[in-house]
């Protein structure tokens, strides 16, 4: 039968325009559509607008230093719509490079929702076009609890395009995103508590990392409170929210953020015409290869809930358009040692194995940490502490993960991460020659382990 297009990819975000582009380059006939915005989360409510608001937060700390070495400021002032606006330039032009990629590559661009209409077929604006091979690739939504008041609440979509700066925000929850955007707000100057349900932040993350997260956010004036929930939130008469938490205490604020986890976004798609099955937690099942249960429909990315992070989504879109069009090149998405930072400030930096989860899969670990003043700080009064840890198998060793808690982690993580990959040992670590004076020169001069 012959199809209007070997490849119909729903969702113009990190995967599917990866896919998408790569596919028509192998020679693919390809079509993307798209409902809300080009680049997808990632580019428009995502990892670039919130870096860039992470950098806007960091000023604080940097004015504060400056007297250290010598520099007098007047008084600092913050305008949040001066940096809404210009975070929102900086992403309209990248939604244009995103048009130009995507046509430039020979991809036919469809603006509007799609929805399966069988196996093959996909309707958008009311018009139906067929494809021998459909790749979802919708990407995630804020999950939000169900809780009296909720609607009062906003996510991560909303607080990037808030009015104003909040005086008073609660955030909720305890992973990326509530860790990054409370230092966010916390950094512009809003009066921030994070309030998580559990005994401790970042579950899944290294313990020291974690600990010494918490120890450097409660230094810096952020109110975290642990093994605390809201059971419903109250708007009151001037405007203003009265969150009840679960033990009964209450709490004021201007703005209560959630950052409780992403669903699949799978709205009106159609699934019911096909055979595609949802796993336990409700996300497209694949196999290795990202085919559903429905053997002409593909899907990757946060959509499929392995692991939601932008280069991960790159990488399987990649791996689809090559299996499918270019298969003499295909190679599997290797899942190891995938390294990952949270922005939060002072940023995390991490790559591979925590010593909890080195030690639950039977390794006999040797630690190796070290925690320090940066130098940029010694003429401050900062007392803000980095925090670095190598995590190492005590009969190969080989080092099983690394782990930084410090200014420029993000950046530092990711050279480890090609070492880790490539199977370095402690020893080469120990051979390797620092770069001085850097923080950095730290994760090659740890001789001595700690009792792990
Ligand atoms: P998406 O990028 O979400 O793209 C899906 C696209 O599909 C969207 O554009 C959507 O509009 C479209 N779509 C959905 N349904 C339809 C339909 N029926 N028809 C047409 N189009 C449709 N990751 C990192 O690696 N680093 C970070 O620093 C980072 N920061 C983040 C910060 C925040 C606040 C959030 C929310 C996420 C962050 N992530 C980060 C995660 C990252 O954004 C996602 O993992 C990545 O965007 C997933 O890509 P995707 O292609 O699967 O989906
Ligand atoms: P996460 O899954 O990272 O964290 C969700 C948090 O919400 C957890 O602390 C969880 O607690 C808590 N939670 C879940 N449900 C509830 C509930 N009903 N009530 C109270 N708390 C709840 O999700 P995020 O929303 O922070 O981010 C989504 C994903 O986006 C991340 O996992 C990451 O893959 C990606 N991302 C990556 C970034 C980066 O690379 N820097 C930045 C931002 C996002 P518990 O641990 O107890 O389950």
């Amino acid at each position: 039968m012959a199809y209007d297009f070997d490849l119909y990819v729903i969702g113009a975000g990190s995967g599917g325009v990866r896919a998408a582009r790569f596919a028509a380059g192998f020679g693919a006939k390809v079509a993307v559509a798209e409902s809300r915005y080009l680049g997808g989360t990632c580019v428009n409510v995502g990892c670039v607008p919130k870096k860039l608001l992470v950098y806007g937060a960091h000023f604080a700390e940097d004015f504060e230093q400056a007297s250290g070495f010598g520099w007098s400021l007047g008084e600092a002032n913050f305008d949040w719509a001066t940096l809404i606006a210009n975070k929102d330039r900086e992403i309209n032009r990248l939604n244009g490079i995103y048009r130009n990629l995507l046509v430039n590559s020979g991809v036919t661009l469809h603006e509007g929702h799609a929805r399966l209409v069988d196996p093959h077929q996909v309707e958008i604006n009311g018009e139906r076009f067929t494809a021998k091979h459909i790749l979802i690739a919708t990407g995630g939504w804020p999950q939000i609890p169900e809780i009296p008041g909720g609607e009062h609440a906003i996510g991560s979509n909303e607080a990037f395009f808030l009015k104003e700066l909040p005086k008073r925000v609660l955030v909720v929850g305890g992973g990326y995103i509530a860790v990054e955007f409370a230092g966010i707000f916390h950094g512009l100057g809003a009066q921030t508590t994070l309030l998580y349900r559990g005994d401790l932040f970042l579950r899944g993350f290294d313990g020291a990392v974690r600990k010494h997260l918490q120890e450097e956010l409660t230094k810096r004036g952020l109110d975290l409170q642990f093994n605390a929930d809201i059971e419903r939130i109250d708007k009151q008469a001037d405007g203003s929210l009265k969150a009840t938490l679960k033990d009964g205490r209450v709490l004021e604020a201007d703005c209560v953020f959630y950052a409780t986890g992403r669903r699949p976004m799978l709205d009106n798609l159609g699934l019911e015409n096909t055979k595609v099955k949802l796993d336990k937690r409700g996300f497209v099942e694949v196999d290795d290869l990202y085919q559903t249960a429905e053997s002409s429909i593909l899907a990757i990315g946060d959509v499929i809930g392995r692991v939601q992070l932008t280069p991960v989504a790159l990488a399987e879109g990649m791996a689809v358009a090559r299996r499918l069009f270019k298969p003499e090149q295909y190679r599997p998405v290797d899942y190891a040692m995938i390294p990952t930072a949270v922005f939060s400030l002072p940023n995390i930096g991490t790559v591979g194995l925590s010593e909890e989860q080195a030690k639950a899969d039977g390794h006999k670990v040797q630690i190796f940490e070290s925690r320090f003043r940066p130098m940029k700080l010694t003429l401050t009064d900062c007392q803000e502490r980095t925090l670095m840890k190598l995590v190492v198998d005590a009969e190969t060793d080989k080092v099983l993960g690394c782990h930084m808690v410090g200014p420029d982690s993000g950046e530092i993580i990711q050279g480890l991460a090609i070492a880790l990959k490539a199977g370095a040992t402690k020893q080469h670590f120990d051979e390797t020659i620092g770069v001085h004076p850097t923080a950095a020169e730290e994760f090659v001069t740890m001789r001595t382990p700690v009792a792990g």
